[in-house]
């Protein structure tokens, strides 16, 4: 899995929609991509406001945003090539 398929399944991951065989390569990745741990780690913080809000689903506009993101992060750091992101929009 790289983090263009672990950002595809981050709102499975989140809706505890994920098939168990998913999320052990979700778990994996996340084990050794901090960039994507870092999302994780923002993601459930942001639900747990909106959870408090009384407002469960997350944004659009901000899943986007993490996407953005995570995708530039890695981007500048060598692990996906150029075109990844350029058509991630
Ligand atoms: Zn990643």
């Amino acid at each position: 899995m790289n983090c263009t398929e672990f950002l595809a399944k981050l709102t499975d991951y989140f809706d505890g929609q994920i098939d168990p065989a998913l999320l052990a390569e979700v778990k994996q990745h996340l084990g050794t991509c901090h960039h994507c741990e870092v999302v994780v780690d923002t993601t459930r913080k942001t639900i747990d406001v909106y959870r408090g809000a009384e407002t469960y689903e997350l944004p659009e506009e901000l899943s986007n945003r993490l996407r953005a993101a995570v995708m530039e992060r890695c981007r500048i750091s060598g692990k996906l090539p150029d075109i990844a992101v350029k058509t991630t929009k």
